[in-house]
């Protein structure tokens, strides 16, 4: 198979003017194979998505891309062409979520990658290009706070699990993924009215209104949740902590509403509450590897299908877009054949 010289990439630029105020831009180009950075593995990239993160790259928002120009897209699947790794060969179906893609590394909105063979996941038998872009960074963050809940003891007799920004990407999965392992799994959306429907065919026994958890409100609340997954962050996670029974566990992943915790010591020390950071991006190969394989054995295919829209290459600043603005749902991946 000969390798073209050039390609399709969406790269994120900065310029800065002569007062040195610095402006981030993104556009589709025809790139030159030397562009890409030194790695061991050149892949022929299937598909991307369009996670938060891919948003705010594509929108000119600051603190993703941190080198520039950048390719932008935290995710990758597609096939290896060539690899100095022992670990991979030519005709090799992997997967990269995070580790730097789109942020340091030139990322997977493009039609090839050379990235670092360490990291690289073997595409699950069974699982297809498009539906491990579906699940992406997104999916694999659901699994890895599920996996967080399960190493914190939490088990679905442990009582009702809370999962906010539930109609969004990690959110959707989550609902599935606890769902499917018998878990009573209640959404906090902002679109009951419109993505109810949605939100029960995932799996969802009860729906909470965003709205009800969006403000500060008292550091101990009434018990009603054993275990939460909270892509939102600010007074959502700080209500959410104070509503955790005793002895609950949280994986907090997100930041939807925002990077603050305006909480205190209380759901600590009076409720013995857990909470549980979740790195996706640094996550190390043997956590990547068990995430993949629950991904495989756990999710739905028929309900990930149902959360996911596909678009071109050239589609991704609308949705890039529209994930900024909250009226995208579930999945959106990017097909860059
Ligand atoms: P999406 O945009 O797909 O989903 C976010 C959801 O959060 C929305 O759909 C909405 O749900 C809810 N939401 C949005 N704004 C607000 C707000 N102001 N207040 C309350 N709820 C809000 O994003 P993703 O699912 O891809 O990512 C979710 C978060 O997780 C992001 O902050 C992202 O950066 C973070 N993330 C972190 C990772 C990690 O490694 N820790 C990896 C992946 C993502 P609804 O409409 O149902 O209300």
């Amino acid at each position: 198979m000969g390798i073209e010289t050039q390609f399709r990439a969406i790269v994120v630029d900065r310029t800065e003017d002569a007062e040195g105020k610095k402006t981030q831009s993104s556009a589709l180009r025809l790139i030159d194979d030397g562009f890409l950075m030194p790695g061991d593995v050149t892949i022929a990239v299937d598909y991307s998505g369009i996670n938060y993160k891919d948003g705010l790259a594509l929108m000119g928002r600051p603190g993703v891309v941190r080198v520039w120009p950048l390719i932008a897209g935290i995710d990758v699947v597609g096939t290896v062409e060539s690899s100095t790794d022992p670990r991979w060969g030519a005709g090799d179906r992997v997967i990269l979520n995070g580790a730097g893609l789109g942020e340091t590394h030139h990322g997977g909105l493009a039609e090839r990658a050379r990235v670092s063979g360490a990291s690289l996941v073997r595409l699950p038998a069974g699982i297809s290009a498009k539906r491990a872009a579906a699940i992406g960074t997104a999916g694999f963050t659901a699994m890895l706070s599920v996996l967080a809940l399960e190493r914190g003891g939490i088990t679905p007799d442990s009582g009702d699990v809370l999962v906010t920004g539930a109609a969004g990407g990690v959110g959707s999965i989550a609902i599935a993924l606890l769902a499917a392992r018998g878990y009573q799994v209640h959404a906090s959306t902002g679109r009951a009215d419109e993505l109810g429907g949605y939100l029960r065919g995932l799996g969802a026994a009860g729906l909470v209104d965003r709205r009800t958890l969006s403000d500060a409100g008292k550091p101990l609340q009434g018990q009603r949740w054993a275990a939460a997954i909270d892509s939102v962050g600010s007074a959502t996670l700080a209500n959410v902590l104070a509503q955790m029974n005793y002895g609950g566990v949280v994986a907090a992943c997100g930041l939807a509403q925002g990077p603050d915790l305006p909480t205190t010591v209380m759901p600590f020390i009076l409720r013995a509450v857990n909470l549980i950071g979740i790195n996706s991006v640094e996550a190390p190969l043997p956590l990547r590897e068990e995430a993949w394989g629950r991904l495989a054995a756990d999710l739905d295919l028929g309900l990930l299908d149902g959360l996911t829209e596909e678009i071109g290459l050239d589609e991704a600043f609308g949705a890039a877009e529209r994930i900024l603005a909250g009226t995208i749902h579930g999945r959106t991946v990017v097909d860059v054949r």
